[in-house]
């Protein structure tokens, strides 16, 4: 298998799992990887059902924003190409459309992680004001943003996490989702104190 084929296989798996866990609907949200040893990823076609991905709905690109070969790129491409050019690090990048980390930025609450695996797999949320869908607005600003985050919430839309691999960005999307569900319940009862103590969280370490 070349590498570009081994990083889209194991986007194809993050895109069943987003859908699998309700952090998207229908044709909503785009994944990316780099492909390992060049200056380009792969990103989803836009327009494509998460849980329905096949390797002809990838488009490869370069850091440049160039499409090489593939899909037409998902809308949202430029969110990814740039979130690489401040991380670094960044491997691969999930963005998804998660309920309740949207309802609870919009409500102007902040997510507050409680349990172990909130501290270790989303740490620090960023968030980054409404910008139009696909724009370079709003691909400039969530950019920005992870340079202080894996985790930016974009307002009234969904969010972008970042990670090593898929698995590992899907990760972050999951457990900030999580932390956003615990502090939507938290709210529901006034509870606007409970969260993971802070001298607790050197403890909570990424395994
Ligand atoms: P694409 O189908 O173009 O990837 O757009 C989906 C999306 O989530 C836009 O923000
Ligand atoms: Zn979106």
């Amino acid at each position: 298998m070349t590498a570009a084929a081994e990083v889209v296989a194991r986007l194809i798996d993050a895109g069943q799992d987003s859908v699998d866990a309700g952090l998207v609907l229908a044709t909503g949200g785009n994944l990316s990887a780099r492909v390992p040893g060049t200056d380009t990823f792969a990103v989803t076609g836009t327009g494509c059902r998460l849980d329905r991905l096949t390797p002809s709905d990838f488009a490869v690109m370069t850091l440049d924003g160039a499409v090489l070969h593939g899909a037409e790129p998902s809308s949202e491409w430029r969110l990814h190409q740039r979130t690489y050019q401040t991380r670094p690090d960044a491997g691969a990048i999930v963005h998804v459309h998660p309920e309740y980390a949207v309802l609870v930025d919009a409500m102007g609450e902040r997510i507050r992680q409680v349990t172990l695996d909130h501290v270790a797999y989303a740490p620090v949320v960023e968030r980054v004001p409404f910008h139009p869908n696909g724009s370079t607005a709003l691909a400039d600003a969530a950019a920005d943003a992870a340079r202080r985050a894996d985790c930016v919430v974009l307002a009234h839309h969904g969010c972008s996490t970042l990670g090593p691999t898929p698995a590992a960005a899907l990760r972050g999307a999951l457990n900030l989702e999580s932390a956003a569900r615990y502090t939507y319940r938290m709210l529901l009862r006034g509870d606007r104190m409970t969260e993971f103590p802070v001298e607790l969280r050197e403890h909570a370490v990424h395994r």
